[in-house]
């Protein structure tokens, strides 16, 4: 218990230093740093961390989920050119459907485009 409870709390002290990144880009810090730290425990404190509301999961179609620590609310934009997902100072507003299938709670939504390296990338190929 004592052992697992540090261990996430170096696992969101490591998030924190880093943008949006997935379970494996976590490993791959802790690993360079704490050799003895698997792969499979990062990856089960990760999720558990996100599904105990202690993380945030950003899910992206067909990728990897990323995580993040809590922020104010904010929103994600996915660069279709280097896959990077960037954070948006944008909160939309959008009413619940009504539905007899059950209660709506919330929606997930992700914004995506060119970064600004991208386009300036996109640009010096034309
Ligand atoms: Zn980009
Ligand atoms: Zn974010």
């Amino acid at each position: 218990m004592e052992r697992n409870t540090s261990q996430k709390q170096i696992i969101l002290a490591t998030i924190r230093e880093m943008y949006h990144p997935s379970a494996e880009e976590v490993y791959d810090v802790l690993h360079k740093t704490n050799s003895t730290i698997g792969r499979a425990t990062v990856f089960r404190n990760v999720n558990s961390l996100a599904n105990s509301g202690q993380l945030i999961r950003i899910s992206i179609p067909n990728a990897a989920d990323r995580f993040e620590c809590m922020t104010k609310n904010h929103s994600h934009f996915r660069c279709d050119g280097c896959g990077k997902i960037i954070d948006i100072d944008f909160v939309p507003s959008i009413p619940y459907p009504e539905t007899n299938e059950g209660a709506i709670y919330g929606y997930s939504l992700l914004f995506h485009g060119l970064c600004n390296a991208c386009q300036e990338k996109k640009k010096s190929e034309r």
